[in-house]
């Protein structure tokens, strides 16, 4: 049977508390009577509600993830955030380096390899992005680009750790971000696009952590992902996931993406 990760990466799109715990509980409510046996299910949201949205979901199928974090436990940091209090809001998985975080905020590889590692060794399981511009892209340097960005973000990483990764593969050119793509039009990866670097990303991680665990970490497609594509994209053999932006907002939008993972299993 086929497994799957799917996440919702709310941004800075819902500002107050008591909005999120709201969508936070419908999406719960939603999903509760379904079999989610091999699919698990994450929302990211901002950092002031995690812990009241953590408070308002603990018990039911959905998870909670963080959408960043710092790479040291505590100390003078002003603005950022310690792994121990994603732990305390009952974060179980932490979003590192979004194209957001890499192009907007300059976040390389090298920082980016410190909170991996830190979030490993803090029990947190790390989704951790990586993708191609459409200026790359269209200079032939797709492989490249994310074997760069895997072997940098994951130095060091243990193979037994690399059971608690999940791999986000976010062509940016695919995200729903005018910001980001300010002169492209941003349209979802065709599944033969998707497939071709899922399967490139496959092999390096088979060929640098063996069959047996490199063949079963997941890579979750983002970028555009919603009710009407994600079956076509969740049907390919190596996109074992989504990770989900606007669509992940609303309960009705959300919910046919999680039952489109149920379908494939
Ligand atoms: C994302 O930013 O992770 C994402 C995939 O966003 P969207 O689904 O809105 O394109």
């Amino acid at each position: 049977m086929r497994s799957f990760v799917i996440g919702g990466n709310w941004k800075m799109q819902i500002l107050k508390v008591d909005e999120a715990v709201k969508a936070a509980k419908a999406i719960a409510d939603a999903i509760n009577g379904l079999d989610l046996t091999g699919v698990d299910v994450f929302i990211a949201p901002s950092f002031n509600a995690l812990y009241s949205v953590g408070q308002a979901i603990k018990g039911s199928k959905l998870k909670l993830a963080a959408q960043n974090m710092y790479f040291r436990d505590n100390g003078a940091f002003t603005g950022e955030i310690s792994p121990d209090s994603l732990l305390d809001a009952g974060c179980t998985y932490v979003l590192l380096g979004h194209s957001e975080r890499r192009r907007i905020f300059n976040e390389d590889d090298a920082y980016i390899n410190q909170k991996v590692k830190k979030a490993l060794e803090k029990g947190l399981k790390p989704v951790l992005c990586i993708g191609e511009t459409a200026k790359e892209r269209a200079q032939g340097k797709t492989d490249e680009v994310n074997k760069t960005q895997l072997a940098g973000s994951l130095a060091d990483v243990l193979p037994e750790q690399m059971k608690n990764v999940v791999i986000a593969y976010e062509p940016v050119w695919a995200i729903n971000n005018k910001f980001l793509n300010p002169d492209t039009e941003i349209k979802t990866a065709t599944p033969e696009q998707a497939e071709e670097a899922h399967i490139f990303i496959r092999k390096w991680l088979v060929e640098k952590y063996g069959q047996e665990i490199g063949g079963v970490v997941p890579i979750q497609y983002g970028g555009s992902m919603n009710a009407a594509n994600s079956a076509g994209l969740l049907k390919i053999v190596d996109i074992n996931g989504g990770l989900i932006g606007g669509a992940s907002l609303k309960a009705a939008d959300f919910k046919p993406i999680i039952e489109a993972a149920m379908g494939n299993k």
